[in-house]
């Protein structure tokens, strides 16, 4: 995996209150939930997935959506590629793809958080 992914990973985790700090037997992970399903989702320390998890653009790139952390989420991969390929390729004023767009920002909106001082984070992507 690049490294700017683990590194947006990381700073994805960081800013969403649906993760934390964990001990698997292996060592140190973060665990938290997919901007869709909330399913469970979990990286190693250092931004690498151990489940499928994968950087969510809530506005696509196709329609103009940047790389900034309010439009960054974590997804597991089976959600990330069916919004990809139902919604993702519709017109930017098609009324699913917008509202699916604002259920995803309120939703990260609503679990924003400052990354915690104590999480060791590499330079913000
Ligand atoms: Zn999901």
């Amino acid at each position: 995996m690049r490294e700017v992914t683990r590194r947006r990973l990381l700073w994805c985790a960081a800013t969403d209150s649906s993760f934390e700090r964990i001990e698997l037997a292996d060592g140190p992970a973060l665990e938290g939930k997919c901007l869709h399903c909330s399913r469970k989702l979990l990286l190693r320390a250092d931004g690498e997935p151990i489940s499928r998890a994968t950087i969510e653009h809530i506005v696509p790139r196709t329609h103009g959506g940047g790389d900034e952390l309010s439009n960054l989420g974590i997804a597991c991969a089976r959600c990330n590629h069916g919004k990809g390929v139902r919604l993702d390729v519709r017109r930017a004023d098609d009324p699913t793809l917008r509202r699916v767009i604002e259920t995803l920002r309120e939703r990260r909106r609503a679990r924003w958080r400052e990354p915690p001082s104590d999480w060791d984070l590499p330079s913000r992507p």
